[in-house]
């Protein structure tokens, strides 16, 4: 999975990214030698400001320019640009607000920090190490994984219609 570093004003894409696994730095990024240094240690930048493509130095860098406005279209684009993979054991793996990786915990470790109906109802939690918060597996993880997966297949398959396919029907984007 690549690691990336994502500019301000992406902040619902970068969700997006680590919900597929991705390791991903959300910063406003001003400085040119901050930048060269990230990219150095092999983070691949996605912005949309265009100032950044007038740098020389830049050109031959994985410098990327999103184009597309909503969220979703946004990953689709980084999907079909970067030829990104879909790794189901990568998927759900980190934490979308603090990006660390998520621990597995048994069900009498986080009783006391979910609603009892989903205690009862799912098996396997995860739970960030950093702000506690907990996962299970819901009905809005199947609808993203589905989509997800539409936008995989649309981006291998052709260069048009991933974009299209994506910007159909509603899509819960991934809560805070
Ligand atoms: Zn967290």
């Amino acid at each position: 999975m690549p690691r990336f570093l994502v500019d301000i004003m992406l902040g619902k894409l970068s969700k997006w990214l680590r919900l597929l696994g991705c390791d991903v730095e959300y910063k406003e990024v001003k400085d040119l030698l901050v930048l060269e240094e990230y990219l150095n240690r092999g983070y691949i930048f996605l912005t949309r400001r265009q100032a950044w493509l007038n740098y020389k130095v830049l050109r031959n860098k994985p410098v990327y320019f999103i184009t597309a406005n909503e969220p979703f279209i946004q990953l689709c684009e980084v999907i079909k640009k970067l030829d990104l993979k879909f790794d189901p054991r990568s998927f759900c793996s980190r934490c979308l607000k603090c990006n660390a990786l998520l621990e597995e915990k048994r069900r009498e470790e986080i009783a006391n920090l979910v609603p009892e109906y989903v205690l009862h109802t799912y098996q396997t939690f995860k739970q960030c190490p950093q702000c506690k918060r907990v996962y299970w597996p819901g009905s809005h993880k199947e609808k993203m994984l589905a989509r997800l997966k539409a936008c995989f297949t649309a981006a291998r398959n052709s260069s048009t219609s991933c974009v299209g396919d994506c910007a159909q029907g509603q899509l819960p984007v991934p809560s805070d």
